[in-house]
This record gives C-alpha cells, sequence and structure tokens, in this order.
C-alpha cells in the first residue's frame, strides 16, 4: 500500500544497463524544475521515489538550451522557486532577467541544498511505460535496458523539451558544423571568423541573433515569420529593486499566485501593472503613451497594457501596429525593417518575444536578412543553403527552429495504460486530458505541466509548483484513505477538453499558426493546447474539483478493486 518508503516490487536498485528491476513508490521522469519539486515534496509523504533523467544534469530546458543570449523572460525574481523561504533569501540573482549559466547554478543549486541527487539517476532516457492492471503497477523502460515498477509515474518531462530539426531536403548533406538552439554543446561555440547561417526568428533565435552577429564574420537570418518582440531592458539587480521583493516576497509570491500569468506585475509602477481598461475605451494619444512607457519599461508586461489585446482585434491591432512602428523607428534599411514587421498575425498569439538589441542588430554591416516568404528555401546543400535566388555558403548553420512541443516529448515515450491503450493514439487527434494533470485509461500516471493546464501561458515555475502541491495532496488523501488508484472518468476528460477549447477559440491564439496550435509540426492536429484560463482561475477550478473530493475522478483501493473482479 502507498505509504512505505521501502521498495515494495523487486526489492533491489537497478544499477545503469544490469537489466534488473528496482521497485519504487513513485518514478518521475525528468529532472528539470518540475521533476526536482516533484521529488523534494514526496520525500515528505515517505515515500519512495527515483528520478529518470536522460541528460548528465539537472536543469531541464536550462541544462539543453546554451545558446549564446539564452535567458529567462520572467523577471528572475519570479522565475525561481517559492516553496522555500529561506532558499528565495539566501539566493541572488545577478540581473533582472538572469542568463542560462545562472538558471542552471541556480537549478544545481536547489539539486545540492535538498539534497535530491541521491534519487536521480542521470544518463537514462525512458522509453516506454506500461500500465500492469493486475499489479496495479507501472513498468518503466529506460534505453539502457532497465526495468523498474512503480505503483506511480509522473511525467516531469517538461512542454519545450525535444527540440525540432527543419524538415529541409538535403540537410544531412551539409558538411560544414551544425547547431540546434535547443541542443547546444557545452563547451560553447565560438563563431569568431565564420560565415554564419541562423534558420528560424522565434525567442531563440531573437536572443541568439545579437550576440553571434557579434562574433560571426558574417551572419544571415533566414527568416520565414516575423516575430514581436520587446526589448527586456535587463541590467544588473540593484539593492533597490531585490531588497523589497525579498522582504515581501511571500504576499507577493501569493498575490502572484492568482494573476492569470502567475507573474506579479508591481501594482505600484504604472507601466508595469495590469491597466485593467480596453484599448478601444482611450484616446488613441492615451494609447500611444501607454504603449510608449510600457515599451520603455520592456518585457512581457508589455501584453498587459490594456485588458483586451488577447481577445479584441481592433485593440489588438493598435499594439500590433505600435510594435511595427518601433521596428520602422529602430532598423535603419526601410526594406528590412518591412520584412521584420510582422503582419499576418495578432500580437502575442505567438509567444512575444523579449529581445536585448534584437532589431538593432539589423544595423551591423554583417548581418543580412533572407526573407523566405520571398524566397523560400529549396535545400540544404553540402555548402550552405540554396533559396529561390541562389545558393549561399556558410561555415556553420544553426537551426533555431523550435519544438515539438507540450505533447512531442510524452508521445515519444511508448505509454500504455488500461488495455494496452497507448497515449499515441489517444491523442492522435490532439491531447485529451483532465486538467492536464491526467488520462483517462492511465491510471495513477501524472503530468507536471501536460497540455490543457495553463503551463506555457504562464511563469512555469509558478504552474509547476500549483500542480505538484496538488498532486502532493491527492497522494496524501489516497495515503489517508487507503486509496490505490486514482483515474479521470471519461466524461471529465471530455468536458474539462470543451472547456480548454471554448476558452482558447474566445481567444485571438486560434488566429496564429503557433506551437501552441501545433502548427509547427507536420502532421500535428491544430488544437490550442495549453488552457488559457489563466492560473488564478485554474488553480480555483484544481482545488475545487479536490474539494469536492475529486470531482471527475475515481478513487479506489485494491482491495474494492479486487473484490469488483
Ligand atoms: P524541462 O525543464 O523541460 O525538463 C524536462 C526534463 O525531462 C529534461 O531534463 C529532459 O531531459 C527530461 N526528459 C524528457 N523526456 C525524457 C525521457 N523520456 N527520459 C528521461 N528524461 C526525459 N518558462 C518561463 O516561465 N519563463 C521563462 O523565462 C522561460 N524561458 C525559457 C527559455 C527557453 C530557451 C525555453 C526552451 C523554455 C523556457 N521556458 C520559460 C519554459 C521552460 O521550459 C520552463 O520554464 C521550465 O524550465 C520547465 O521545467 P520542466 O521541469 O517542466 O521541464
Ligand atoms: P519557435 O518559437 O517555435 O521558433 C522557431 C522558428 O523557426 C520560427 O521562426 C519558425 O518559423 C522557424 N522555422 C521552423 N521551421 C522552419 C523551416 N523549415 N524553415 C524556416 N524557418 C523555420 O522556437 P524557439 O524560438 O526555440 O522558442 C520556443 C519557445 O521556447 C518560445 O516560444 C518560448 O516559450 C520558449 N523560449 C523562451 C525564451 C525566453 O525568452 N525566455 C527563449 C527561447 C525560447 P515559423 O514561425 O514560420 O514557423
Amino acid at each position: 500500500m502507498l505509504g512505505t518508503s521501502t521498495p515494495q516490487v523487486g526489492q533491489v536498485q537497478a544499477g545503469k544497463g544490469d537489466g534488473r528491476t528496482a521497485g519504487y513508490d513513485v518514478i518521475i521522469v525528468g529532472a528539470g524544475f518540475g521533476g526536482m519539486y516533484m521529488l523534494h515534496r514526496l520525500r515528505e509523504l515517505g515515500l519512495s521515489a527515483r528520478i529518470l533523467e536522460a541528460a548528465t544534469g539537472v536543469g531541464g530546458t536550462w541544462y539543453w538550451n546554451r545558446y549564446p543570449g539564452a535567458r529567462c523572460d520572467v523577471e528572475s525574481m519570479q522565475y525561481s522557486f517559492s516553496f522555500s523561504p529561506a532558499l528565495q533569501q539566501e539566493w541572488s540573482w545577478s540581473e533582472r532577467f538572469a542568463a542560462q549559466p545562472e538558471i542552471l547554478a541556480y537549478a544545481n543549486h536547489v539539486a545540492d541544498r535538498f539534497d535530491l541527487r541521491r534519487d536521480i539517476q542521470f544518463e537514462t532516457r525512458v522509453t516506454a511505460a506500461h500500465y500492469d492492471e493486475k499489479a496495479n503497477r507501472w513498468q518503466i523502460l529506460t534505453d539502457g535496458g532497465e526495468q523498474f515498477l512503480a505503483r506511480f509515474c509522473v511525467m516531469a518531462t517538461g512542454c519545450l523539451s525535444t527540440a525540432k530539426l527543419p524538415e529541409i531536403e538535403g540537410r544531412d548533406s551539409y558538411k560544414g558544423a551544425t547547431y540546434h538552439t535547443g541542443y547546444w554543446p557545452h563547451e560553447g561555440v565560438d563563431f569568431t571568423g565564420l560565415r554564419v547561417a541562423v534558420i528560424g526568428t522565434g525567442s531563440s533565435a531573437i536572443q541568439a541573433i545579437p550576440v553571434m552577429a557579434e562574433q560571426a564574420t558574417h551572419l544571415t537570418v533566414f527568416q520565414r515569420t516575423p516575430n514581436y518582440s520587446i526589448p527586456s531592458r535587463n541590467g544588473p539587480m540593484t539593492p533597490d529593486y531585490e531588497g523589497p521583493w525579498k522582504s515581501s516576497y511571500e504576499p507577493r509570491r501569493a498575490k502572484a499566485r492568482t494573476m492569470r500569468t502567475g507573474i506579479l506585475y508591481d501594482a505600484s509602477d504604472a507601466n508595469f501593472g495590469i491597466n485593467d481598461v480596453s484599448a478601444m475605451a482611450v484616446s488613441e494619444e492615451e494609447r500611444r503613451r501607454v504603449y510608449e512607457a510600457r515599451w520603455e519599461t520592456g518585457g512581457t508586461s508589455f501584453m498587459a497594457a490594456f485588458n483586451d489585446l488577447i481577445t479584441n482585434q481592433a485593440s489588438n491591432d493598435t499594439a500590433s501596429e505600435f510594435v511595427r512602428s518601433k521596428i520602422r523607428e529602430i532598423v535603419k534599411d526601410p526594406a528590412t525593417a518591412e520584412i521584420l514587421c510582422p503582419k499576418d498575425y495578432p500580437i502575442g498569439t505567438k509567444r512575444i518575444c523579449v529581445d536585448t538589441n534584437y532589431f538593432e542588430t539589423y544595423n551591423r554591416p554583417n548581418v543580412e536578412l533572407i526573407d523566405l516568404k520571398a524566397t523560400p528555401i529549396e535545400a540544404i546543400t553540402p555548402r550552405g543553403v540554396r533559396t529561390t535566388d541562389g545558393e549561399r555558403e556558410f561555415d556553420a548553420i544553426v537551426y533555431a527552429t523550435g519544438f515539438d512541443a507540450m505533447t512531442g516529448t510524452l508521445m515519444k515515450i511508448d505509454i500504455r495504460g488500461r488495455k494496452g491503450l497507448a497515449l499515441r493514439d489517444k491523442w492522435a487527434d490532439g491531447p485529451q486530458t483532465y486538467l492536464g494533470l491526467m488520462c483517462a485509461g492511465l491510471p495513477n500516471l501524472f503530468m507536471i505541466t501536460g497540455p490543457g493546464s495553463p503551463s506555457v501561458l504562464s511563469n512555469m515555475i509558478v504552474s509547476i509548483e500549483q500542480h505538484v502541491d496538488w498532486l502532493i495532496d491527492a497522494l496524501a488523501h489516497m495515503q489517508k484513505n487507503g486509496i490505490t488508484t486514482i483515474e479521470p472518468t471519461a466524461d471529465a476528460e471530455v468536458s474539462w477538453g470543451h472547456h480548454v477549447n471554448e476558452a482558447g477559440h474566445r481567444t485571438l491564439y486560434v488566429k496564429a499558426a503557433s506551437w501552441y496550435m501545433g502548427a509547427n509540426v507536420a502532421g500535428k492536429p491544430r488544437v490550442f493546447m495549453p488552457y488559457i484560463g489563466g492560473v488564478g482561475v485554474y488553480r480555483q477550478e484544481c482545488d475545487e474539483v479536490a474539494a469536492k473530493g475529486y470531482e471527475g475522478f475515481v478513487l479506489t483501493s485494491q482491495a474494492r478493486a479486487e473484490a469488483a473482479e
């Protein structure tokens, strides 16, 4: 029964590749922020748990995405764990938006401080997870030939953890060096003296391009769709900024948990707080003033300039046009500026980017922009990239082409539930979950920030903490009541799916061919995958489900299940 800290099945802790079986209460897949926090909290319940992680270290996103310029776009005072008051007091960020090495150092600090490593097995990729209905166990298989048996399986595998290379003819024929931003070499890359191509202009590219342009002899950016980007106004952390946060962290964190994005926009700062008025309710001068002020403040709070930018096309048009006017102001060559201006989707409906000197970089003599809408790529050749207007030679190609987001990593694992139900089949027409936490037919298998939860539309550390805390409460409830199985009903899953879909369709998000919609992966169903209801609302919904005795879930005890057979 759930609640013993000793392994119940197998009794042997397997070594990598020895083919033996190890048993745990919980197997967690992934040692990013999600997996680490889950492990930490599980220990409080006295459950035996092990993380299986493909990488050689912790940090997930921040372990893999080491490209130049990589940093968070949620301010570091908020893009950090809130669960430990001591941790948040003792850690100091050096910048408003910390860079990848510092965030990775933070992840390592968390692992050490909470003694997590002893229960993490690195260099272990989970290839399959099969539910044994009779034994009520998950059998988890790894690329090293190991087998783990667990009562519960937690997929903390990340929403943006399967990097995607573009399907371009001849890609493998290229003889120079290639990189993907999502799998950047640990030793770094020096582009000095090289002719470099970047394919893609999403958040990763927008951060990397200004830094790479300073090194490369010549940088050629291949852009298919331009992006809206807001200057970050990043800078060193100052005592004046850090002090008030640290002296009132608890109430600020509490407030952030109720916000739509899980981010507390500083209410005392008129250029940062949420402006609860429609963009159409004010004069053109006032709109311009508000947008200017937000542009100067920097960061994603630009989208909080008015309360209807994501629901009202007319309002959105004003913000979109403002950003286009800024691009035209910054970029000196009018033709280049025009190519950089997004025009065919509303601002914010593809993830808004946050940059340092992105548009300014196109004023450098060594940077060239290729408009793939006008001259599409025909092939990657052994020497470079061929578009319809000719071949260009490069010493290196950087693919900043994104991820098979939200479902890709889970679909790579052969997950099978009751009666062999395969997740790949279940999700063939798009992900179906209850609350983004579980799936009908897959008992005792949980997802951290799964599709159908706010996840990628939020400060993800806030969403991770909320999911883990909810799951820990659910497991404690099960422990207390002798319950061995939790599984959503098919009805609950369907109605949650409708709710997620309806919420998405009330916004402009569905107008963009974004990765939120699965549009960046050929053949992927076009479904708006995250839940747009907001972090605060969603938290209430989850809490209400728990308060009503886990409404929408079936909870069973082993004894009851056996009696029913
Ligand atoms: P991840 O960090 O993705 O960790 C998942 C882990 O699971 C990885 O270590 C992976 O190796 C492992 N894994 C996956 N599959 C398997 C398998 N089969 N077997 C074993 N291990 C497996 N969010 C924000 O809120 N703010 C930001 O500023 C922000 N910036 C970002 C910048 C970049 C470049 C990217 C790519 C994402 C960013 N995100 C940001 C989103 C970010 O992914 C989350 O904030 C957060 O780090 C996710 O943590 P996680 O633990 O859920 O997943
Ligand atoms: P992305 O936003 O999906 O961008 C991928 C880019 O590659 C797009 O410009 C895309 O063009 C282009 N592309 C893809 N296939 C192509 C092809 N065959 N030919 C030409 N261009 C192609 O990926 P990302 O930049 O890695 O960002 C993913 C997400 O990670 C972000 O949205 C964000 O959530 C997170 N992230 C955050 C930060 C941060 O600031 N903290 C930084 C990086 C990433 P199309 O648009 O035309 O498809």
